[in-house]
């Protein structure tokens, strides 16, 4: 079938950032409201709040999500598991119409979608654009998968009998999404599983709970049935192991940092009285990564590359560049454009659309403020390096030179706007120095010269490689994304093999009798 990407919008066209601002205004109207849990055709509140401030403006609360605790997950798995059989048993047909459905609608909600994530998660408005773009995307594209998964399939005959085989969705499966994306991989994490029969109960990021709620209007309007989605919001203390631990949660699709994945996966592994199964664990997790910039390069294209990699949405993204590795020649020319872009970039609350905004939450700006220090002691700053405007947690874009490639600036997901150049003897070093690390999700290469191209296809241990531009902005379908080492379990979103990690195989041998 089909598929091609949400377009992004072009905010160079003044119509459009017009239209942005009316959206902006009308949520403004919706902000400070309180939600319920959903729990099967439930709302749930249990008279406890997590709140949700604007990080650009905290003074801002964007909402109130109700706390949920333990007994709301064990309602919210028993309200998926009591849906599951019924949705498993429609067909692929009907579940792909729905998941279009969602598409549209949130086609139809573009702009409003993505002003909540500009005051919930203080992105600039063409981030919060291709953020519902691209649950768009997960959502079209995934139905564009999902049909050829149907049906039973013949194995090799066999005399006097007949044997088919069949994939069949696993069950009940936790949905546990970061706040950096915060509609476009809860949907994905969502509607992936969902499509092919499984049911769910999502426990997005503390920090992001309205969008999650925007995602459950939006699929409440799309005609999902109740049960499929059941949304817990609640502290990470009170749900998270409660939910990763219960012997009735069957798989786990998880997107968040290194730390968080391991002790999913360790918790995931028991085994507890009652379990029918060894639980399945799908981790998406950090990077460290690197584009390399050789004497081949034309410089201008690269520092502007490096600048869109690194400071997109303040480094925020797990495909982020957090270390920029320069060959020696051109090392310092290219720096001096590099910080000379950096140092133009503009920072202040996203719904004034500059180049980025606020760290989501202060715990954030305490930590890159920490790493700054560390920087600040064992490189060479030359530009930031300071916390930017009073009122939310921000921090202004940080380039460090002279960062040695084992140092803990260079080898520690920071998640924040702070670079690390690192000076490479030559091309040969430069990929060295870019492998060495314990992350393996994105990295890139801006060289005119084909045979080190190449090499880096081969040689570049990463799962998403970028050659000659930058290396954030993956499109679902396109550049299907996941880590290789410790970023990932090698799950692939938006790729051709996604949906089939949520699905077993049956065989049925059915002997002919005369
Ligand atoms: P995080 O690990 O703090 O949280 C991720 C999710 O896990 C959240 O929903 C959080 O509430 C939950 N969680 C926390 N403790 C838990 C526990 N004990 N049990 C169960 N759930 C728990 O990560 P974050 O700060 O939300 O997101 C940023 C991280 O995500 C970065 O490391 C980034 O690189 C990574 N990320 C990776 C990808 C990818 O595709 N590889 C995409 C986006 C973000």
């Amino acid at each position: 079938m089909s598929f091609s990407n949400e377009a992004l919008t072009d905010f160079a066209i003044p119509a459009n950032v017009e239209a942005y601002r009316t959206a902006l205004d009308e949520v403004a109207g919706k902000l400070g409201a309180d939600y319920p849990l959903t729990i099967g055709s439930r709302q749930v509140e249990t008279g406890a709040w997590i709140e949700s401030h604007n990080p650009g403006r905290t003074s801002q609360l964007v909402g109130r999500s109700t706390k949920g605790g333990p007994a709301e997950i064990d309602l919210a798995l028993t309200a998926a598991w009591d849906t599951f059989r019924e949705w498993a048993d429609r067909s692929m047909d009907e579940r792909v119409g729905l998941a279009r459905r969602l598409a549209d609608v949130m086609r139809h909600r573009r702009f409003e979608l993505a002003a909540w994530t500009t005051y919930e998660a203080g992105k600039n408005y063409a981030e919060a654009d291709a953020d519902v773009a691209e649950a768009i995307d997960f959502c079209e594209y995934y139905a564009a998968q999902a049909p050829a998964l149907a049906g039973e399939h013949e194995t090799y005959p066999r005399p006097g009998e007949s044997n088919t085989s069949m994939l069949v969705p696993l069950g009940v499966g936790a949905v546990i999404s970061p706040w950096n994306f915060p509609l476009a991989i809860l949907t994905g994490m969502a509607i992936g599983p969902a499509i092919v029969g499984n049911t769910l109960v999502l426990k997005p990021s503390p920090d992001t709970p309205i969008v999650a709620q925007q995602f459950m209007k939006c699929a409440r309007e799309a005609g999902f049935p109740p049960g499929v989605f059941n949304l817990v919001t609640g502290a990470d203390a009170d749900i998270g192991d409660h939910l990763v631990d219960h012997p009735r949660t069957r798989f786990i699709n998880f997107t968040g940092s290194l730390s968080t994945g391991i002790r999913i996966n360790e918790r995931a592994a028991a085994v507890h009285p009652g379990q029918l199964w060894i639980k399945k664990v799908g981790l998406e997790m950090g990077g460290k990564d690197a584009l390399i910039v050789d004497e081949t390069a034309d410089l201008d294209y690269a520092a502007r590359a490096a600048v869109a990699s690194g400071y997109g949405f303040g480094g925020q993204k797990c495909s982020a560049m957090s270390r920029l590795i320069a060959v020696d020649s051109i090392h310092d020319a290219l720096v001096e454009q590099f910080v000379a872009l950096t140092s133009e970039l503009e920072i202040g609350p996203a719904t004034q659309n500059p180049d980025f905004s606020a760290l989501i939450n202060k715990r954030a700006q305490e930590k890159t403020l920490g790493y700054i220090d560390i920087g600040k002691d064992s490189a060479k700053l030359l530009t930031g390096g300071s916390p930017g405007p009073d009122g939310g947690h921000y921090v202004t874009p940080t380039v460090f030179a002279d960062v040695a490639p084992d140092s803990q600036l260079a080898q520690e997901e920071i998640f924040g706007p702070v670079v690390s150049v690192i000076r490479a003897t030559d091309f040969d070093d430069a990929l060295a120095i870019a492998n060495d690390t314990m992350f393996g999700l994105t990295g890139g290469l801006i060289s005119n010269d084909r045979t080190r191209l190449d090499r880096a296809k081969q040689e570049f241990e990463v799962g998403n490689l970028y050659l000659n531009r930058k290396i954030t902005g993956a499109f679902v379908g396109l550049q299907p994304f996941g880590g290789l080492r410790l970023s990932g379990t090698t799950v692939k979103a938006g790729g051709p093999y996604y949906l089939r990690q949520y699905l077993a195989e049956k065989t049925v041998a059915e002997r002919r009798l005369t």
